[in-house]
């Protein structure tokens, strides 16, 4: 049976010392990964330990190194450490606890009834610690093919830390086949996410009194005019043909979600600005969208410079985040179903590092315990159901990458 997507028809018959991963996954929870602190004893702590099974690895830290990626490559037989290996990646860093209601404490795995809460236990140092649990047997069966680990930093905050790792790959010219990126999917394989840009956009009009409005140049109705834009662009992607049904939203959203402006109703506003997004399907160009807002909104300066030649509308671009889509044919996928013993796939609409992975030519997908509405919230929780299925994936993984 399928998990659901809230874990609530997950079995609850795993016995939790049938699980070989729960020991490390204790010991990863125990670490206090907040993006805001440092991760290096966690870091510092799987180096050891995968040098200790003769792994090779890489440190890459930011700019105050307080923070590091380990990209540890467990060599094949024929000692190939650099083509062709499968990458097994998750982030370190987990969101704060602060202000939210815990029943437990954050930082201690703590089994109740089937389940283990704790910051992280879904999002996402489980499936992280299950692949370090797994790493005895990779080893003692013999690798047919290199196992890396990429273990980040700072992904909660933009998937940061990891484009260093994925840099210092591409600069070292190995190319492994594919990655695995152990997000929380209920243990579904994940071929494809959307993509996300956002920008602000500011516009200066020019002050009057409310009375005098033909002497002013109205911000606040400037703005209000390309919102309006946005909306009725929005209104195109959902009409459009090209739709993507594996997605719970088929099609691209742009969306405005703030707006500021004016300060008093008798004045003609002088300032006003709003931020806006859009979630892309991967082939939706973000970048043609937002040349269309820019083209809409240079209509509407000429009227505002014969007022006033110093208004003006600016664009600030705040993010961008890609989205992937692994094609069909890639391996990564094969092994991903195989692993799962299922041929189903989906595809989600939040962000994740295996865009980045794509990006760099590394192929790959999203499959990891636990389910995204636990992740982020207080009292985080996964299912020792869905850990038994992250370890049957192992094991199936070794299956295919081992010798023995
Ligand atoms: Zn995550």
């Amino acid at each position: 049976m399928l998990a659901t997507r809230n874990g609530k028809h997950d079995s609850a018959t795993v016995a939790a010392d049938a699980l070989v991963g729960l020991p490390l996954i204790r010991q990863w929870i125990a670490y206090d990964t907040t993006s805001r602190e440092s991760n290096l004893a966690l870091i510092e702590w799987s180096q050891r330990y995968l040098e200790s099974f003769g792994a090779l690895s890489t440190l890459t830290f930011d700019d105050e190194r307080r923070k590091a990626n380990l990209f540890a490559t467990l060599p094949a037989r024929d000692g190939n450490t650099t083509v062709d290996g499968i990458v097994l990646s998750g982030h370190t860093d987990v969101v704060p606890v602060d202000g939210q209601p815990w029943d437990t404490p954050p930082f201690e795995a703590t089994l109740k009834e089937s389940r283990l809460y704790g910051r992280g236990t879904a999002d996402m140092k489980s499936f992280s610690a299950i692949g370090l649990a797994f790493v005895p047997e990779f080893v003692r069966r013999g690798l047919a093919r290199p196992l890396h680990f990429a273990l980040s930093y700072d992904e909660e905050v933009g998937c940061i830390g990891v484009r260093r790792l994925i840099a210092d790959i591409v600069a070292k010219g190995w190319k492994p086949a594919g990655s695995i990126v152990g997000e929380p999917t209920g243990m579904q394989l994940v071929v494809a996410h959307k993509g996300k840009m956002s920008w602000r956009c500011r516009v200066r009009g020019h002050e009057a009194h409310s009375s005098l409005t033909p002497q002013g140049v109205n911000a606040v109705e400037i703005a209000c005019a390309i919102v309006g834009y946005i909306g009725r662009r929005a209104g195109q992607f959902r009409e459009a043909t090209r739709h993507d049904d594996a997605y719970d939203v088929p099609y691209s959203t742009p969306h405005v979600g703030i707006i500021r402006g004016g300060t008093a109703l008798n004045i003609v506003p002088r300032d006003c600005w709003f931020d806006f997004e859009i979630r892309h399907l991967p082939f939706d160009d973000p970048r043609a969208f937002f040349a269309d807002v820019e083209a809409f909104a240079a209509t509407l300066v000429p009227p505002m410079k014969a007022v006033d030649p110093e208004t003006y509308i600016a664009f600030d671009q705040l993010s961008a985040s890609p989205g992937f889509d692994t094609r069909d044919d890639c391996e990564i996928i094969g092994i991903g179903q195989s692993c799962n013993g299922t041929h189903d796939f989906r595809k989600v609409s939040f962000a994740s590092e295996a865009a980045l992975f794509h990006e760099a030519a590394i192929p790959s997908v999203l499959c990891g315990p636990g389910h995204i509405e636990q992740a982020h919230q207080p009292n985080e929780w996964v299912s020792l159901e869905q850990l038994a299925r992250c370890e049957a994936f192992m094991r199936r993984l070794a299956d295919h990458i081992c010798v023995a």
